[in-house]
């Protein structure tokens, strides 16, 4: 393995600095971090024939055609991350920023802008909030599916107040779900904001499932606290944020923690982590007007629960899906098959935005 010397330091923490970050911790820190995490950092070199003046501006700060990649296993979930800065130089075909928000306005007035008369009901019909309603989904994913339908066209939302009505919206569906099959108890709640996350109507909506089986990131996670504490005695959230913090990449805001993931599934991925429902809100919120700074614009963002009615913690994870008008998909075969993401952004830049 070749190592080049780290031009970040402990002025300024970056991804690329993690091996060397990790060895100046205090023994039980390091010894923490080490029995959760695998770092590796190793030199991908290439050489340009002459005339690729494009290709030589990309990579014209990394000298004698060097690019670092670092990869970072969560040794506990199996979850693991390819970071290349270098990956992010690359030139994209893009649609500019009046282009995404024309895109928005030209879709004003669908069948979400007048939801009582276009969309169905469940059967037990709509919970409504002050800044949203529910409809059963057309296409269900699973038997018990509805879509919380905002009351403001425009998906990119940020407000607290609103965040906290979607979310209170969700769990009145929760509860209606579960009168109606009572061997439903696995909730999940899902936000997909404009089409590059998946959405196929962009008027700003979230959805809503009861499960009878948990869905498996949920189970897996479920697997991954009971064998994390039968071996360490310790639980597993609790030592993640440790290690987070350890590293400078997690945050507290009221009684909820916040991170910046070191194995994000793709860009600027933060996962909340709190015990109460209620507090989920104002840190998603927080979240949200980071993103916003940052130029975020599509992300997904997914609530994983305990089952109704059981205490437990909320694990919310949100993430950059690019670009709106980026044509080629962030997700490949790497991701799909190979379960590595890659990731050209660095979490320490996501939590330098996250603590401004
Ligand atoms: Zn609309």
């Amino acid at each position: 393995m070749v190592m080049r010397k780290q031009s970040c330091g402990m002025e300024r923490r970056c991804i690329t600095g993690v091996p060397e970050l990790v060895r100046s911790l205090p023994s039980e820190e390091r010894a923490l971090f080490d029995r959760m995490f695998r770092v590796t950092r190793r030199s991908g070199r290439l050489i340009l024939p002459g005339g690729m003046e494009k290709g030589r501006r990309i990579i014209s700060h990394a000298p004698q055609g060097w690019q670092q990649i670092v990869r970072i296993t969560n040794l506990v979930t199996g979850e693991s991350t390819l970071f290349n800065e270098e990956r992010a130089r690359r030139p994209f075909e893009t649609r500019s920023d009046a282009g995404v928000r024309a895109s928005i306005e030209e879709t004003r007035g669908d069948a979400f802008c007048h939801p009582e008369e276009s969309t169905p009901l469940d059967l037990f019909g709509r919970v409504r909030g002050r800044h949203a309603l529910t409809a059963s989904n057309m296409a269900k994913y699973d038997h018990l599916h509805g879509v919380i339908i905002f009351d403001e066209h425009d998906p990119l939302v940020w407000e607290e107040g609103r965040i906290e009505d979607y979310l209170n919206v969700g769990m009145g569906w929760f509860m209606k779900a579960r009168e109606q099959d009572p061997e439903a108890r696995y909730p999940l709640f899902l936000w997909n904001c404009l089409w590059r996350a998946g959405a196929s109507i962009v008027h700003g909506h979230a959805q809503v499932l009861l499960s009878v089986e948990p869905y498996s990131a949920v189970e897996s996670l479920e697997k991954v606290r009971s064998s994390y504490n039968m071996k360490f005695g310790h639980e597993y959230e609790t030592d993640l944020i440790d290690a987070h913090r350890a590293l400078g990449l997690a945050m507290k805001r009221k009684n909820v923690e916040i991170l910046a993931y070191l194995t994000p599934v793709k860009e600027k991925e933060a996962m909340i982590l709190s015990r109460d429902y209620s507090s989920l809100a104002g840190a998603i919120a927080y979240v949200l007007h980071a993103y916003r700074d940052l130029g975020v614009q599509s992300f997904n963002l997914a609530i994983l629960m305990p089952p109704l009615g059981e205490e437990g913690i909320f694990t919310v994870r949100l993430v950059d899906r690019g670009e709106p008008g980026i044509r080629s998909s962030d997700i490949g075969a790497m991701e799909l098959y190979a379960r590595t993401s890659v990731v050209a952004g660095d979490p320490f830049r996501l939590m330098e935005a996250l603590k401004v």
